[in-house]
């Protein structure tokens, strides 16, 4: 019989399980019902070339998540529950490893095996239906190329870090949790300052947006919105994929980052739209308040944690034979996402709040009427969006809303409005 502990825990990782697969059941449908139709109130907008590939791409991904989710599920529990983390617990002491050590042996082993186990899905993802559908430019000699540079980031940066951890949650007493959170807070901050001058370059190039139109253009809105930049980029993403897309980085003079997928397929008008986008979630404070969030969700997270660390019953129902940091962390980070995923529709409800914010103070600020709605149609059907997704799959798991929703909170855009129908991903 198992114990309690393993008892709650199936039935909220049996919840999780059943409402994901459900959701994308739905969602699946839905899609292979439409068939490929432009949604109605997108006619004229969009080409109904363009939404039977949107179709046909949210078909294949949505049959790889479901492989993967159950292929990962069954994987999930067979770590957790075969007895390998107590054998590999076991092992690492065997050889004489202890306190800091087989914490960060530890650590480090369980997440290899978590990322070795979702390599098969990554390689299918980028060179089988990328592929198929246009998306993938990388070789298979730059993706692994690219995989072993995020393990050395990953090594050079997550070890000192797991290091840290351990000499946070053994050495400050009862109440490690809370300067484990500052330190973390800290590190963060840290790396919105590293990651684009040390880790991003190691991986892409940003050359400085060229002179011209569109530049002039981005700076004097840039301006008006009374928003200082580090600069204006444009990042080679072209390299590994179609997608479109713009971000920025930094939390007081940000740098723009604009793809050049992106660059090559806007107007000068409809660019300008993205970018307004963008500064409304920095003039609105949406950063800010994500970052907040980010750091009081860090905190609550750590105080559960220092509740559990000292509670031997946890350590029993896995098989552990005593209490230890190590094993308290990857029982968490394995499990701890069947107690909190019903907070998503939450937090995607939260971050569709703020595209709407953004949105209406891109339309405010870009004089061209439609500019945005052009930009975001481009930029949905270019990228295969899903047109129409249920709107429970969307609901939960959208972090933007649909393009429909957008268009609609724009104000409907009259149909054949000289948008393109050929041009992101989420902006
Ligand atoms: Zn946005």
């Amino acid at each position: 019989m198992p114990s309690l502990v393993v008892r709650a825990f199936l039935v909220f990782f049996a919840a999780e399980y059943l409402v994901e697969t459900a959701l994308l059941l739905l969602n699946l449908r839905r899609a292979a019902r439409s068939g490929g139709q432009v949604p109605p109130p997108l006619a004229g907008l969009v080409e109904a070339e363009a939404a039977a590939r949107s179709r046909a791409y949210t078909l294949a991904n949505g049959r790889l998540a479901l492989v993967s989710g159950a292929f990962s599920a069954v994987f999930t529990l067979a770590v957790l529950l075969s007895g390998l983390l107590p054998a590999l617990d076991r092992a690492l002491a065997a050889r004489g490893l202890g306190g800091a050590h087989r914490f960060v042996a530890f650590l480090a082993l369980v997440a290899i095996l978590f990322s070795l186990f979702g390599l098969p899905f990554s390689l299918y993802r980028t060179f089988v239906i990328e592929a198929r559908f246009g998306f993938n430019r990388t070789t298979f000699r730059l993706w692994l190329a690219d995989h072993l540079k995020g393990l050395l980031v990953s090594a050079a940066l997550g070890l000192p870090l797991l290091y840290a951890v351990y000499g946070f949650m053994a050495l400050t007493g009862r109440g490690w949790w809370l300067w484990l959170a500052g330190f973390l807070t800290a590190v963060q901050v840290l790396m919105v300052w590293l990651w684009p001058a040390f880790v991003a370059p190691l991986f892409n190039r940003f050359a400085p947006l060229p002179e011209g139109p569109l530049k002039e253009r981005l700076e004097a809105l840039a301006e008006a919105a009374r928003f200082r930049t580090r600069g204006l980029f444009v990042m080679d993403a072209s390299r590994r994929s179609g997608h479109g897309n713009a971000y920025f980085t930094g939390f007081f003079r940000p740098r723009i980052v604009l793809f050049d997928t992106l660059v090559e397929r806007m107007t000068v008008p409809e660019a300008a739209a993205v970018l307004a986008h963008e500064i409304g979630h920095y003039q609105r404070r949406h950063v800010h308040k994500r970052l907040a969030l980010g750091v009081l969700g860090q905190l609550v997270t750590l105080w559960v944690l220092s509740l559990l660390v000292p509670w031997p019953p946890l350590y029993r129902a896995f098989g552990f034979a005593a209490p230890s940091y190590q094993v308290a962390l990857a029982l968490f980070a394995i499990g701890g996402g069947a107690f909190t995923f019903f907070l998503a529709p939450l937090a995607s409800w939260l971050s569709r709040r703020h595209e709407y914010e953004a949105d209406r103070y891109s339309a405010a600020l870009v004089p061209e009427p439609g500019a945005l709605a052009s930009a975001l149609t481009k930029l949905n059907a270019e990228n295969l969006a899903n047109l129409d997704p249920h709107p429970w799959y969307s609901a939960w798991h959208y972090s933007h809303p649909t393009l429909v929703e957008r268009l609609r909170a724009l104000g409907a855009p009259r149909p054949g409005a000289g948008l393109a129908t050929d041009a992101v991903d989420r902006l």
